[in-house]
């Protein structure tokens, strides 16, 4: 046949996004293959580069395939294609990586263990029956095993563990599942697990099947430290209360939830009431932690979440949680291996000697953890997913910024929930969950994340934000770390900027950021906050009325301290409050009275979290709180099924500016409280006045500044039915609301919402 080299074109292909550690090339092969084309596919910096050729209808229907039958974790952001001399190549194959560098480097997350694998796992006549590191082009690690880019096996943890003959074959072979499975292993070639007991700090490997041998633990009432994906969790039987109060004495986690884990949402049901959307959350491929309504007739221990309505649960990511909770047969506590709030361990060595003590048994692996990496926290609210810790599945994926940065930019966030990031043109590398920066760990953990990162996505910051707070460990970090200083950006800007950002939106919007505390920019403590911004600036039009906060961080554990600071306002409250602290020693009251009437260490807050706390304090719901947020999550919890008294909580106008005056609504709730009413309708009451004085609020500024935009930022609403309340509010008053969804409403955004700030200025 002559002219069939004349009709052969040749095109070069380049494809940009979530690209590589997904099966990308791989499929590639596949659709080249099916339309007959000649060529080859390498990995290219983060892009995947396809060199085809063939007749142009083929490679036509080629291109438009690469888009429309990506594999499901790829992210195709764009192809572009261009002319490219014709090599006359019949064949189609897999070349190694070129090392060419790109801006934009995605690193895949961590996939959840396809259905295929686990079939694999429990099939005794396959040869990775029983298997704990299966995984195909589909799923397994990716975040957690890469050392750097392209994705290739040579530069993951995997390297260590050459493939045996039968294993190279499946790599090898186009069309098989494991082709260019860059994790591919085996019994014979890859990692293992192995049981051990820790003895004077020295762990032994036991004999017997590691899998049986962590489970006898757990079925006697141990607590097995798991060495996982992402670190090490510690793990108990979570139908067994004396296991999981042990647990959390060892752990020193007195009151805060627990997350448990199981195989199947119905196994789920036996506990747990979720919703059509909360099972769709569970079985995502993400496998987040999700925020389910507790059965009351469940099987769970009690002391699993205690005095909360929701319960956190996911269901199993890795093959050795799939193993483990078949030998079990139960649900499982599966909490972060650590102790309170340090980083979670993840080194055998290191695993070894930070849980020797509050472990009875180990499974640990040799697959080594290149990257620790938190579980995911997520909840349904306002009719979608919402985030509160976002991380595994979710972390390191590449956010926009709607203005791109003239050079690069570390944000290095706030302090609690801290997250940083690196931003670079358009592109922002949000940092998974690090923790609480107040422990020498953390900050460390901080540091090694924020090196990772730069090596991997190649981004060497000019420049560094931070938060006005000059207290933050973080703000200390930024001054200290020898990059020029851009911009010290304020907290609740900070908040509503990260929501604009996230919708490509530039605003002018009304701004509600409600969180704990935040340093405001005229010396008090700013948390009630209704901001007229945009990604530039703001002005602070309406707030909260500030009360004093005796003992200052003192007062975020104790709801009680709060209450008689708003009792400083006001002479009748005052008498409220004081009948109904009688559980509080005189002691304690009469040190607060002196530092109110002195104003000794007593910070101006305006905080809608510390309202919160205030009106816990004063309708019975708790005195003294074990984590922040505590006292809240039960005020929401009691609202369930509550009716509306309509509350006053008046707006009055001061210096051109709004305030709501919480007085009249605490006394209410008091005198209500102290009168025996129920009180799920007082914290029902509660909510609805927030909600509707916010409405009022953002109603009347939106029509001064001329925006029908509003935006919902900030701690307070991970509450559902305050977020709901007020999205569902705004909206029927005929306005857009934008609310947080990729990333949390917490402290977690503060670090993104910095640098689309830097951008716009
Ligand atoms: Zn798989
Ligand atoms: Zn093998
Ligand atoms: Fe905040």
């Amino acid at each position: 046949m002559t002219g069939g080299t004349g009709s052969r074109v040749a095109r070069l292909v380049r494809v940009t996004g979530v690209v590589q550690g997904v099966g990308f090339r791989p499929f590639v092969h596949r659709i080249a293959t099916r339309y007959a084309l000649g060529g080859s596919v390498h990995n290219e910096g983060g892009d995947v580069v396809v060199h085809v050729e063939g007749a142009p209808e083929a490679i036509a229907s080629f291109v438009a395939a690469l888009r429309r039958d990506a594999p499901p974790l790829a992210r195709v952001e764009a192809i572009a294609d261009t002319a490219a001399p014709l090599r006359d190549v019949r064949a189609f194959t897999i070349t190694a990586s070129g090392d060419a560098v790109q801006e934009r480097l995605p690193v895949a997350p961590d996939v959840v263990t396809c259905d295929a694998c686990c079939a694999e796992l429990f099939d005794a006549a396959d040869r990775r029956y029983r298997y704990p590191f299966i995984t195909c082009t589909d799923c397994g690690p990716r975040y957690t095993v890469i050392d750097a880019l392209p994705y290739d096996r040579a530069r993951t943890s995997l390297r260590s563990f050459p493939q045996c003959a039968a294993c190279s074959a499946e790599y090898a072979a186009p069309g098989h599942r494991r082709f260019h499975s860059e994790s591919n292993a085996c019994r014979d070639c890859g990692p293992r697990v192995w049981a051990a007991d820790v003895r004077d700090g020295r762990a032994s490997e036991l004999t017997g099947d590691p899998i049986d041998r962590a489970a006898e633990t757990i079925r006697a009432s141990g607590v097995l430290a798991l060495r996982g994906l992402g670190g090490f969790h510690l793990v108990c039987d979570a139908t067994n209360d004396r296991a999981v109060r042990m647990l959390r004495e060892r752990k020193q986690r007195e009151y805060k939830p627990l997350a448990v884990m199981v195989r199947s949402v119905d196994e789920v049901r036996q506990f747990a009431a979720p919703t059509h959307a909360e099972v769709a959350l569970l079985e995502s491929r993400e496998r987040p932690i999700v925020l389910l309504a507790r059965r009351a007739d469940g099987t769970l221990a009690p002391s699993v979440a205690p005095g909360l309505a929701r319960i956190g649960v996911m269901l199993a990511y890795t093959p050795t949680h799939h193993l483990l909770l078949a030998a079990c047969d139960r649900p499982l506590v599966m909490t972060s291996g650590n102790l309170s709030d340090e980083p979670i361990a993840a080194g055998n060595d290191e695993g070894v000697a930070r849980l020797a003590a509050l472990a009875d048994r180990f499974l640990l692996h040799d697959r080594e953890i290149v990257a620790r990496i938190d579980d995911s926290v997520m909840r349904v609210a306002a009719g979608a997913p919402l985030m509160m810790r976002r991380a595994r599945g979710f972390a390191p994926l590449p956010m926009s910024l709607p203005t791109p940065l003239a050079r690069p930019v570390l944000a290095v966030g706030a302090h609690l929930k801290h997250t940083f990031a690196l931003g670079a043109g358009s592109t922002a590398y949000v940092s998974p969950h690090i923790g609480d920066l107040d422990t020498v760990e953390t900050l460390e953990h901080f540091r090694a994340v924020r090196a990772r990162f730069e090596a991997l996505f190649r981004v060497t910051p000019a420049a560094v934000v931070c938060d006005r707070h000059a207290g933050y460990l973080s703000t200390q970090e930024a001054e200290q770390c020898g990059v020029p200083m851009l911009a010290r950006v304020q907290h609740h800007h900070a908040h509503i900027a990260a929501v604009l950002g996230e919708h490509g939106e530039r605003g002018p919007v009304i701004g509600v950021a409600f969180d704990g505390t935040g340093a405001g920019d005229d010396g008090t403590v700013w948390g009630g906050e209704y901001l007229v911004a945009d990604a530039r600036g703001y002005e602070r039009a309406a707030h909260l009325v500030p009360a004093p906060l005796p003992g200052g961080d003192v007062a975020v554990r104790r709801p009680w301290r709060v209450a008689m600071g708003y009792g400083a306002l006001d002479a009748t409250l005052a008498g409220l409050v004081s009948a109904r602290l009688g559980d509080v020693a005189e002691v304690e009251r009469r040190v607060v009275s002196q530092q109110l009437a002195a104003r000794v260490n007593a910070p101006l807050a305006s905080s809608m979290g510390r309202l919160f706390d205030a009106a816990a304090a004063l309708m019975g719901v708790r005195l003294v709180q074990y984590y922040e947020g505590q006292a809240a999550m039960e005020v929401e919890a009691l609202a369930d099924g509550g009716r509306d008294l309509a509350l006053p909580l008046p707006i009055i106008e001061r210096d051109d500016r709004l305030l709501l005056d919480p007085v009249p609504l605490l006394c209410a709730l008091a005198e209500l409280a102290r009168d025996g009413r129920d009180p799920h309708d007082l914290a029902a009451s509660f909510h609805a006045s927030v909600v509707d004085a916010t409405c009022r609020v953002v109603e009347r500024l939106a029509e001064a500044h001329g925006t029908h935009i509003a935006v919902l930022a900030g701690g307070c609403f991970q509450n559902a039915r305050l977020l709901a309340g007020c999205a569902d509010g705004l909206s029927a008053r005929g306005l857009r609301v934008l609310m947080p969804r990729v990333l949390p409403p917490n402290d977690g955004a503060i670090s993104y919402g910095q640098l689309v700030v830097a951008a716009a200025q």
